[in-house]
């Protein structure tokens, strides 16, 4: 498709807050890097949310006709890699290793589509290096010690995309922190060794980068200075992409570094923002094995990218709701197509020949709603309407078995797997094995359903146990736990405190 054929796409651009018409550089040629996990462990589904958004965005703006020059890199240097490998006697490249092939598997059943590029950080040491160098060179970082800063009084732009002013934050804080920094918000670039951890030759001796400085070398290596699209997380707009503007704004003396940044909101498991430290991390693991990758796709992409989504088991009792009533409307149609013709009756035809007219309506609305800051639940609910009206029609007598009928079938078929489908990677399934999957899931649900106690419950038994603790009445504490487990749930106690899981 030429460049000319695409449509004005607005995008909600973090740093105005405003929906702004998406431009690239080269017509038709999108550059677009999307922060990737940290491969310490396996990821959690928050972090499949930022994979299948990242993945939205790639299958949408490929589905419209652009060339989409695609990076999602991991981050295969870290503390919690290093700490990993210590306590398991390996080295942080075995970790790094094993977790990038544990979350490639968990993307492909999700159906996340390969990148055209993976770095990882480790490969890109000596550009990082190159990097930092010149950012000595031009007086935005010095160093300490063989530690490296950026200094952010020197980048009069620091705060535009959080849109924050720093001069209240810097003056409390420099009275507080002895630091060998200028100023508390200068960030590492790069780090000293310590005994025992991974580390490369550099001009201040042996060290590792930090984390910020990877994303803005592999953006640059792999795309350019500057490029169109940048995505993450909404925990990465401060200071992670705030720390990448500066970096690389410095360093090429371009601006801007990304002409557009998107962040996803964050997901949250009973209303408690998910964290591998809370202990209540459902895997992205664990919720494909049961779940799978259809489900998984359709519960993370349903709402819109910028909402909150909170995981609970009504969220997915809707989501398998919806997917069955799009495999059900998809398994009636292709049976349509399937049967044999008879002899065009007049009212039929007329009712398939508006109907044929409404689904050319819904693809046009699902475009602007797809065009409209990726408007997902928007795209969906012009999806339902049109099963309805089919529902409807076919509910009347003689209306099967006819050739509009056949037409009017192939057409909702096209709408659900090209228009919705192709863009959100989902309904292009065979109908009776995705019935009988959300079947399976239901079964499974209503059965783990009855045991599960919900999160508040749980916190004030774990009060009441804390209390019993410190009472030193341990019958009772005890007793505690073991009904607990009996109702599913495990305790964890660790210095902080306790965390629970649904066993
Ligand atoms: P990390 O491995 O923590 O660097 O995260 C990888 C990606 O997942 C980043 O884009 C994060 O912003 C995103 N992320 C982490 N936790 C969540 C969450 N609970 N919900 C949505 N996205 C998340
Ligand atoms: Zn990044």
């Amino acid at each position: 498709m030429s460049s000319a054929n695409l449509p004005e796409i607005k995008f909600t651009n973090t740093q105005t807050q405003k929906k702004e018409v998406f431009k690239t550089q080269v017509p038709g040629v999108v550059r677009f890097y999307s922060c990737g996990p940290t491969v310490y462990d396996k990821i959690h589904i928050g972090n499949l949310r930022s994979a299948l958004v990242a993945d939205l965005i790639y299958r949408y703006l490929t589905h419209v006709g652009y060339d989409v020059q695609y990076v999602r890199n991991y981050t295969d240097v870290d503390d919690r890699i290093i700490k990993k490998a210590g306590d398991q006697k390996r080295t942080s490249d075995q970790v790094s290793s094993e977790f990038i092939q544990e979350v490639e598997k968990d993307y492909a059943v999700s159906g996340v589509l390969d990148p055209k590029f993976k770095p990882k950080a480790t490969e890109y040491v000596s550009k990082m290096v190159a990097f930092i160098e010149g950012l000595v060179s031009k007086g935005s970082a010095y160093e300490v010690k063989g530690e490296v800063f950026y200094s952010v009084d020197t980048f009069e732009d620091y705060g535009k995309l959080s849109r924050q002013k720093f001069d209240d934050l810097e003056a409390g804080h420099r009275v507080e922190v002895k630091s060998q920094k200028k100023n508390p918000l200068d960030f590492s670039l790069w780090k000293p060794a310590k005994p025992g951890e991974p580390s490369w030759d550099s001009p201040w001796g042996k060290g590792r980068p930090g984390w910020h400085i990877e994303c803005s070398v592999m953006a640059q290596e792999i795309l350019g200075d500057q490029i169109d699209l940048h995505h993450g997380g909404e925990d990465l707009i401060f200071p992670h992409h705030e720390n990448e503007i500066a970096q690389s704004e410095a360093a090429t003396g371009k601006k801007p570094f990304a002409r557009m940044w998107l962040h996803h909101a964050f997901l949250t498991l009973s209303k408690e923002k998910m964290s591998k430290s809370l202990g209540n991390v459902f895997t992205a693991r664990d919720f494909l094995t049961k779940f799978g990758g259809e489900v998984a796709r359709y519960l993370l992409l349903s709402v819109h990218y910028r909402s909150r989504l909170d995981f609970s088991v009504d969220s997915l009792n809707q989501t398998l709701q919806s997917l069955e009533r799009i495999y059900e409307a998809k398994k009636k149609a292709l049976e349509i197509t399937q049967l044999k013709t008879r002899f065009p009756d007049t009212r039929a035809e007329s009712l398939w020949a508006s109907f044929v007219m409404q689904v050319d309506g819904a693809s046009k609305d699902i475009a602007a709603h797809f065009a409209y800051d990726l408007n997902t639940p928007g795209a969906l609910a012009s999806v339902f309407v049109v099963i309805r009206e089919f529902n409807r029609i076919l509910s009347e007598p003689k209306t099967q078995g006819t050739p509009a009928a056949i037409l009017a079938s192939q057409a909702l078929i096209r709408l659900i797997e090209e228009d919705v489908g192709s863009v959100l990677g989902i309904g292009r399934l065979l109908p009776e094995k995705a019935l009988e999957q959300f079947n399976g899931i239901r079964s499974q649900l209503s059965a783990s359903d009855k045991v599960k106690l919900d999160g508040s419950e749980i916190e004030k038994r774990i009060a009441e146990r804390n209390q019993a603790r410190r009472d030193k009445d341990f019958k009772r504490s005890d007793e505690i736990r073991d009904e607990l487990l009996a109702e599913g749930v495990d305790l964890l106690d660790g210095p902080s405190g306790t965390s629970w899981k649904y066993r």
